[in-house]
């Protein structure tokens, strides 16, 4: 089986229609022959069926309130056990801790015959616990349909339209963003502090020389910092930045320390330069 894919399948548009499970697995639009999540709790959901089969779902079109994996009577929807943070669950539960895109199929009843509709690319914006409506604990999910991008023709990403924390969020969740969260292990590399989570570590993707209009930054190692929220935010406002002999300074020009670096991602001082021409403001 090809690795894991997230995100549109390449050829495929939102409203495709497929007759059964088997037609959407051989496209890998949603790959499992029988689960409803596709994913892995170290790698994430990369997709998911939208059934009908779980009581406690609710569908708003852009808007989905999912309700996880297990103790589910297939045949009634009703719920007969508890659900756990586990397995798939926690496959979804990292979608969200990574800002993943996951694809959503319905399952789409008519009156003598069901298909299955490719809804396009949702986000997991967060996800809980609660009592469902059978009286047993279930885990639920808030997906959130992505926004069409503004020009299809242009590689840049639609950073200005709605739901941009979560459109952010997704463009920082790209595989090379992953690949250095990885590589320092989820670890800030101002502070040192990694955020652990029930569903894993948590650390954010910053590029430096920001991506789309008017910045035009690279999606490249090179230009990504691994950050915890408190430093991605003092960077990306301009409190903090970093000199080209990776110093760490505060915008009044204390240095706060030395940028952390491990094997295998360097930062280009050409990106510092931009950071530090258009985000931080001299003091007057
Ligand atoms: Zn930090």
């Amino acid at each position: 089986m090809p690795a894991r894919h997230f995100g549109d399948i390449p050829g495929i548009l939102k409203g495709t229609t497929f007759p059964d499970r088997h037609a959407l697995a051989q496209a890998g639009v949603h790959r499992p022959p029988q689960a409803s999540i596709s994913g892995g709790r170290n790698e994430g959901a990369d997709s998911i069926v939208l059934s009908g089969g779980y009581e406690d779902d609710v569908d708003f079109g852009d808007v989905i309130i999912y309700t996880g994996h297990g103790g589910n009577n297939a045949a009634t929807g009703k719920q007969v056990a508890d659900q756990a943070l586990e397995d798939r669950n926690l496959a979804l539960a990292k979608s969200c801790l990574e800002g993943l895109p996951v694809r959503v199929v319905r399952r789409v009843s008519g009156p003598s015959s069901e298909r299955y509709e490719y809804a396009g690319v949702f986000s997991v914006d967060s996800y809980w616990s609660k009592v469902g409506r059978s009286g047993f604990f279930i885990w639920q999910f808030r997906l959130i349909a992505a926004p069409e991008p503004l020009d299809e023709q242009s590689d840049a990403p639609p950073l200005t339209i709605r739901g941009q924390v979560f459109v952010q969020r997704i463009i920082r969740s790209t595989l090379v963003a992953q690949t250095v969260k990885d590589l320092h292990k989820h670890a800030c590399q101002v502070c040192g502090q990694c955020i652990e989570t029930p569903a894993g570590p948590y650390a954010e993707a910053a590029h430096i020389q920001p991506l789309g209009s008017p910045h035009n930054g690279p999606d490249v190692a090179e230009n990504i910092l691994c950050l915890c929220p408190n430093d991605h935010v003092r960077f990306d406002f301009g409190e903090l930045m970093i000199r080209d002999d990776l110093a760490v300074m505060s915008r009044a020009g204390a240095t706060l320390g030395i940028l952390r670096m491990v094997p295998g991602h360097k930062i280009d001082s050409a990106y510092l330069d931009y950071h530090r021409k258009h985000f931080v403001p001299a003091i007057s």
